[in-house]
This record gives structure tokens, C-alpha cells and sequence, in this order.
């Protein structure tokens, strides 16, 4: 037995939910799991879609066929219920082009992006990385020293290409990275999600609505306060990232975004050697 919510089509296992944490619409028992009715769909004539690998703030993330090639690929679909639409299609656009000019190996690979007028969305093609989501990884222990330097060194080495272009992530955290074992021991990481990232000379009415983007865990202070990001605030939130990895926990809690968001402001982290280091360290490379 699932919980199912007709306003954004989520499932849930957990049949204590007396409303949606999406947004609160009422739910609905149901025997069978959903059909998400974009699996197995030919998105745009030339994308079939086939199953669902992620779901982050901005739409859901598939594994497909590009089909004039045989090729397969990670399509990212566009959340429908935004409310915003024009704000979103902005972002998809520029997140779009943003990725499509980055070539490092350590930044995930865009082949395509368009619409598919037929179901009226938006799609982004990327390369599928077949990898672990740190975000994931994070749940189940922490990292030895060695291997969180690792993760952190190729995400320094991803970042120089934007940064060099004045281009600044805005929302680095665990959930978009993706770590890909090599067969040689070694690993490799993938930055995602330039969802939210933007030229530091780019259309200056994306920030005046007064907004703030990003995720609070992981938000530098001048980020959290509205003020001017740079390459820094994404080194900030590497840090934070670091922290987590060698400690189990990044170094900020609050009950709410607010909380979180003044002690990245007010506080300084203690050390990491400071924390209950409970959690096994069990990766390694
Ligand atoms: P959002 O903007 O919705 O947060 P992301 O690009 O971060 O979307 O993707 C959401 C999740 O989908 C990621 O955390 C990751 O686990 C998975 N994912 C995204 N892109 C890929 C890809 N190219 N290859 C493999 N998995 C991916
Ligand atoms: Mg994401």
C-alpha cells in the first residue's frame, strides 16, 4: 500500500502522511505503484525516456535513448507545478547554455537541450553518469582524509572553467555531486546542476527580485545575506562539503532555513576534531 498525490503525482511508502510534503494536497491510497506517464516516451521525436534516476528542485532527472545514435543519456525534465513559469524557462535556458560551454572532464556533459511542444516541456540531455550521488553516499558514513581531499581537489579543478568565465555554481552540495568509481581504484567526480548559476555580468534582473538561491547547509554568508557572490561563495560551500564528508555532518542545524542561514552568517564551525565523529568511515579510495 502507497500514498499517492494527484497535484504532483508523488508516491510514498510512508502510509503515516496525512498531506503531501510537497504541497500539502491531500493523499490517496493507492495498491500499485504510479506509472510516471513519461516512461517510455519519445521526448521530442528523438529522446525515448526510460527510467527515473533523480528527482532534485528543478525537475526530474531520467535515463534515456538518444535515438538517432543509439546512445544512452540522462534527460532532465522540467518540473511542471512551478509556479513561475517564465522565471523557470529563464533558468532552464540559461543553465542550458551555461553547460553547454563547459568541457571539463569533472563537469557533467551537455548534448542537447529543447522542447517537446507536444507535451509542452523542457528538456536537458546530458552524458549518464554512471556514478554514486554524494548526497547518498554522506547517509551511510563519512569519508577516510584521503578521499575527501580527492573529492574536493577535482571539484577545485571543475570549478576553474566557470570561474575563469565568471561563472559562479550557487548551489554546491552533496546532491550534486556524482562520484564514478574508475576501474583502476580510483574515482572521478561529476558537478551538476547549474541550475542556479549565472554569469557575474549576466541579466542583473534575475537577482532583483531580492531572492535567495541556494541550499542554507551549504550557503556562504554573502550568499545567505543577498549580498555579491563570487568564485569564494562556491569555495565556501565546498568547504562546508569538506567538513561533512571528514565529520558526518555539515557544520550548521537549525529547525528552519533562517536559523541556518544566521549562524552562516554569526558563527564560526567548530572543529571538525570537535565533533562526534559516530558515523564508520567507509569510503576510501
Ligand atoms: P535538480 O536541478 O532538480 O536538483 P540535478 O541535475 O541535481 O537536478 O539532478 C537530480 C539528481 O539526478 C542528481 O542528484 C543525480 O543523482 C541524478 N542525475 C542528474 N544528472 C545526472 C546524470 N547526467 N547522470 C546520472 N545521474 C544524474
Ligand atoms: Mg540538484
Amino acid at each position: 500500500m502507497k500514498l499517492y498525490c494527484p497535484e504532483c503525482q508523488s508516491v510514498y511508502e510512508d502510509i503515516s502522511l496525512a498531506q503531501c510534503p510537497v504541497d500539502d494536497a491531500k493523499l490517496f491510497m493507492v495498491e500499485v505503484a504510479v506509472e510516471d506517464p513519461l516512461i517510455d516516451a519519445v521526448i521530442d521525436g528523438r529522446f525515448k525516456i526510460e527510467s527515473k534516476l533523480g528527482q532534485g528542485g528543478m525537475g526530474a532527472v531520467y535515463t534515456g535513448i538518444q535515438l538517432s545514435v543509439g546512445r544512452k543519456v540522462a534527460v532532465k525534465v522540467l518540473r511542471d507545478e512551478l509556479s513561475d513559469r517564465e522565471l523557470a524557462l529563464e533558468r532552464f535556458y540559461r543553465e542550458s547554455k551555461i553547460i553547454s560551454e563547459l568541457t571539463h572532464p569533472n563537469i557533467v556533459r551537455l548534448v542537447d537541450f529543447g522542447q517537446d511542444r507536444e507535451r509542452d516541456l523542457l528538456y536537458l540531455v546530458m552524458e549518464l553518469v554512471d556514478g554514486f550521488n554524494l548526497g547518498d553516499m554522506l547517509e551511510r558514513g563519512r569519508f577516510k582524509v584521503a578521499m575527501a581531499l580527492e573529492v574536493v581537489y577535482q571539484v577545485c579543478g571543475a570549478l576553474t572553467e566557470p570561474h575563469a568565465r565568471g561563472v559562479i555554481h550557487r548551489d554546491l552540495k552533496p546532491d550534486n555531486l556524482l562520484v564514478v568509481p574508475i576501474s583502476d581504484g580510483t574515482i572521478q567526480i561529476k558537478v551538476l546542476d547549474f541550475g542556479i548559476a549565472r554569469a557575474l555580468e549576466g541579466n542583473a534582473q534575475l537577482t532583483a527580485t531580492g531572492m535567495v538561491c541556494g541550499t542554507p547547509q551549504y550557503m556562504a554568508p554573502e550568499q545567505a545575506q543577498n549580498q555579491a557572490i563570487g568564485p569564494s561563495t562556491d569555495l565556501y560551500a565546498l568547504g562546508v562539503i569538506l567538513y561533512e564528508m571528514l565529520s558526518g555532518a555539515p557544520p550548521f542545524h537549525g529547525q528552519n532555513s533562517l536559523q541556518v542561514m544566521l549562524q552562516q552568517i554569526q558563527r564560526a564551525p567548530e572543529p571538525v576534531s570537535y565533533t562526534h565523529l559516530t558515523l564508520p568511515t567507509i569510503y576510501s579510495v
